[in-house]
């Protein structure tokens, strides 16, 4: 599976476009196992439908086998994150439904449905309807319906991160023992997730995206043996590795960014971080020592590493902590903020907002403008819209509010959904 040169833009409401995915080149051979990494938003489901050929690339080219992708590409199925199944059919039936374009008979449909069942254990389930399924039988169904067309290329779109930790250990374990016991004919696996353990625990490789728009910034191999244990050395040396690796782009990024007057800036998108799970990182970081490997931190919070990376994300965006080699540590701004009382610590967070987010600026510009001091919320969903998409949009603004309101940049009724400045302005008194 080969793609050379591929771009993705969506048509964005006003004058620009949106480029979501940026001249990637990617080459998969048979036998390899791929994992294909990156933020959310980044473009990892973008790109494995363009693989699967259910979305068109603008432009680049998507080939398998040698032939040009142009239609849903024969050689590949699909996991899918939310399972998928239609919920009047039965176990049996949906998996069923992976043949329909097959040629084959119904009794042979039914047989390879009804081995492929008991090869993901779900033997005795056969009658069963969704709804009566726990969410981990549920995905193998859906991995059943995916591999009974015996696809060369299996591509799973973070098919275990709707799932308890345990049933996704589970699971992981025992596809990876179909897959190295060769007990499907599948050639190659290409799995999206922003889980960076679980990709270091079943992938060959790693191809790690960096976001707006995303380019592959790392292609890494991943030479370990298999079964591959989480507390090695060798295991957290590689995910320290990758970890560093997505931690930076935003460092990356944010260097390429004009930033003389009168210039636009490009909208940075924010990590979806409440202020006080920022506040109550950097404390944290604060209490602990003067360096902290993010990798065991994150093992102490019984937090995944994932879900610690939005929070990292956010306090390096804002400058509050810089991240090397796996290790997080503040800055001396970081420092400042979390020996700070509640007041003062309101006034950094805004100085950081206002100089490393130019969209702060922007919305307090108006509302200054304003004789009424008030701006509908409406209005700068619009304005992000342009740059993020309608998706990402409202989350996006979710969060601007609420760093906004707690650094009382601006207020927010959430009734009338209006944004405003109040009237004894934290700004005027710090002049
Ligand atoms: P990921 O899977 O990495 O979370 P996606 O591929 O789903 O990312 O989306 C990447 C970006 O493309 C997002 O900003 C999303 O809003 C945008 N996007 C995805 N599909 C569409 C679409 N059909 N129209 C416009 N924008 C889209
Ligand atoms: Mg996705």
């Amino acid at each position: 599976m080969q793609l050379k040169g591929v771009n993705k833009r969506y048509d964005a409401p006003g004058e620009q476009k949106v480029t979501v995915l940026q001249d990637i080149d990617i080459t998969i051979s048979e036998g390899e196992f791929v994992a294909i990494l990156g933020p959310s938003g980044s473009g990892k489901s973008t790109l494995l439908r363009i693989i699967a050929g259910l979305v068109k690339a603008s432009s680049g080219t998507v080939t398998y086998l040698g032939q040009p992708v142009v239609d849903a590409n024969p050689g590949v199925s699909m996991v899918f994150q939310s399972f998928a199944l239609f919920p009047w059919l039965t176990v049996l039936e949906n998996v069923e439904l992976g043949l329909r374009y097959h040629d084959l008979s119904s009794q042979e449909k039914h047989n390879r449905a009804l081995s492929v069942i008991d090869m993901v254990g779900l033997d005795g389930f056969e009658g069963a309807y969704p709804k009566e399924l726990s969410g981990g039988m549920r995905q193998r169904v859906g991995i059943g319906r995916a591999l009974v067309m015996e696809p060369d290329i299996l591509l799973m779109d973070e098919p275990f991160s709707a799932l308890d930790v345990l049933t996704a250990e589970n699971l992981r374990r025992d596809l990876l023992e179909l897959w190295l016991e060769r007990k499907i004919p599948t050639k190659s696996i290409i799995m999206v997730t922003h889980g960076i353990e679980e990709a270091v625990y079943m992938a060959d490789r790693a191809v790690v995206l960096s976001r707006d728009p995303a380019t592959v910034i790392a292609d890494i191999k991943i030479p370990l043996p298999h079964w591959r244990e989480r507390k090695d050395e060798a295991f957290t040396r590689l995910v320290d590795r990758i970890y560093s690796i997505l931690t930076r782009t935003r460092e990356m990024q944010e260097a390429i960014l004009p930033t003389q007057h009168g210039q636009t800036r490009k909208y940075i998108t924010l990590p979806q971080v409440p202020s006080g799970a920022l506040t109550g990182f950097l404390e944290l970081l604060d209490d602990l020592a003067i360096k902290s490997d993010l990798y065991k931190l994150a093992d102490e919070l019984m937090f995944e590493l994932d879900d610690l990376l939005p929070i990292v994300e956010a306090a390096q965006l804002l400058g509050f902590a810089t991240v090397s080699q796996g290790d997080i540590s503040l800055t001396e701004f970081g420092k400042q903020f979390a020996a700070a009382s509640v007041l003062e610590r309101k006034e950094l967070f805004r100085t950081q907002l206002k100089h490393h987010l130019p969209i702060f600026e922007r919305i307090r510009w108006v509302l200054d403008s304003k004789r009424n001091r008030k701006m509908p919320r409406e209005f700068f969903l619009e304005v992000i819209r342009k740059s993020v998409g309608t998706e990402a949009a409202e989350d996006q603004l979710d969060t601007i509010i609420d760093w906004g309101r707690y650094s009382e940049l601006f207020a927010y009724d959430e009734s009338s959904r209006v944004l405003y400045l109040e009237d004894e302005d934290p700004e005027e008194e710090a002049h």
